[in-house]
């Protein structure tokens, strides 16, 4: 039986998945390798971390010891490569300490996560690759190599999409323990919505729309019980939802995390999807686009504009914010940014042309596509969107000149780039 994603719309190109038991086993594995790629937690929905025929070694670090050591007097912490975010934050916060925030579920490995640029949301909240200090990897000659802020290239280490060599490690930075309270209001008119107030009315704020009308369904707003009292314009205390709710229509609210104002862990409550559940729909496609955040109302205007086409093959658009940072294939880097989410229906013939669609009416805005999503932007395109794929080619070639981590999708994504000797 094939090897396959959390959404199964890939079958991986060999049916052989490696589990390395030691960083002795893990060595060798590389160094006898002529292709190497990483399966994390498997919830991308494109073929970023395939092989590229079954030849290639496809590994996965889910037998490999999975340590999580936490340095109170440091507040940092140091996580094995294929540990999952449920289970570091839980460790995390048994110290008294939290990270600063999560995405929508907990059941994705860290060094997964931030190969891609995952985020969650917040003006203020960075995507999760900015609270790494250091990236430990076994490069492809079976040797290991530290990266830590402020080293030359530490930029490119972390959202690496899994082209630099393997994660082993990671070390986050931590802060004290924080409490959030999930508010939920429900039917957000487009018309007259003041983006920036309302995303600003919380730590971190979500809006959903199934775009079958031209307002939100549902808008979530998490406060930090240290933060400021919720205050959010346009939204009437008569559209406070008066039961836990699913952002996706149909799906049982006891998959999300608690809401209704109730008090709870940081890690309880950033998190949409309690670790325990199926997150999301479980059956879907994902895309996501992320734009300069000074352009939302006017992208809003646009997906609005061919919300009719989006409708039928969706179940749920997520709109997100994420603070600018300096990481080279982040999508955030450089610009304070929204983010557009659709979870699609899991028909990939159908969704497709939706994509285009969005894609076309998005580009005036030089979208960055999610790098662990389906997209449809052309390579000649991606150094425009993401300017620093150049210097992640160059740094690329200096830590692996052989190409051992590189497959079609990572090729295709610095075809712009000539490696030397290729
Ligand atoms: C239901 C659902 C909800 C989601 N919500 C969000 C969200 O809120 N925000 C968001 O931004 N994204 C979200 N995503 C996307 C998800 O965060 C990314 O796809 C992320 O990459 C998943 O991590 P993973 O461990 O499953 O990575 P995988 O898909 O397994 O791998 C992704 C990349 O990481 C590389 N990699 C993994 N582990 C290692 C390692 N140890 N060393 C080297 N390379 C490695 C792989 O080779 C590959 O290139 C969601 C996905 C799903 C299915």
């Amino acid at each position: 039986m094939g090897v396959t994603n959390w959404a199964g719309n890939i079958t991986f190109s060999t049916a052989q998945l490696h589990t390395p038991e030691s960083l002795d086993e893990l060595r060798t594995l590389v160094a006898g390798s002529t292709q190497v790629r990483v399966l994390g937690s498997g919830h991308s929905f494109n073929t970023i971390a395939d092989v590229d025929g079954p030849g290639g070694t496809l590994l996965s670090l889910a037998r490999f010891p999975s340590s999580v050591e936490v340095d109170t007097a440091a507040r940092t912490v140091r996580v094995g490569g294929g540990v999952r975010y449920a289970e570091l934050a839980r460790l995390v916060h048994g110290h008294g300490l939290a990270l600063p925030n999560l995405a929508s579920l907990p059941h994705i490995s860290v060094a997964g996560s931030v190969a891609t640029g995952t985020h969650g949301s917040g003006n203020a909240n960075h995507p999760l690759s900015s609270a790494m200090g250091a990236v430990e990897l076994v490069t492809a000659d079976g040797s290991s190599l530290v990266m830590r802020r402020g080293d030359a290239g530490f930029d490119g280490a972390v959202v690496s999409l899994g082209a630099l060599g393997v994660v082993t490690a990671l070390t986050l930075d931590l802060e004290p323990e924080f409490e959030v309270s999930q508010h939920v209001f429900t039917d957000l008119p487009l018309a007259g919505l003041d983006f920036e107030a309302v995303s600003s009315a919380a730590y971190s704020v979500s809006l959903f729309t199934d775009w079958r009308e031209s307002r939100f369904t549902q808008a979530w707003f998490k406060r930090r019980s240290d933060g400021p009292a919720l205050d959010v314009p346009g939204v009437s205390s008569a559209a406070a939802a008066t039961e836990h709710l699913h952002p996706v229509p149909g799906m049982p609210a006891v998959n999300c995390t608690p809401q209704l104002g109730a008090p709870g862990p940081w890690h309880e409550r950033l998190p949409h999807f309690r670790a325990e559940f199926t997150p999301s729909s479980g059956a879907e496609l994902q895309s996501e686009y992320l734009l300069p955040r000074s352009d939302a109302l006017a992208a809003l205007r646009e997906l609005d504009s061919v919300r009719t086409a989006l409708a039928p093959v969706l179940q749920i658009c997520e709109v997100r914010t994420v603070a600018a940072d300096t990481q080279w294939l982040s999508p955030a880097q450089g610009r304070d940014t929204v983010a557009f989410h659709f979870t699609w229906v899991p028909d990939t013939a159908v969704v497709l042309p939706v994509v285009a669609l969005v894609e076309e009416r998005l580009s005036p805005f030089a979208p960055r596509p999610h790098w662990g999503k389906v997209f449809g932007v052309p390579p000649t395109e991606l150094p425009a969107r993401y300017p620093h794929l150049g210097d992640f080619a160059a740094l690329a070639d200096r830590l692996d000149p052989a190409g051992t981590f590189r497959n079609a999708f990572v090729r295709g994504c610095l075809a712009g780039f000539s490696r030397p000797g290729a």
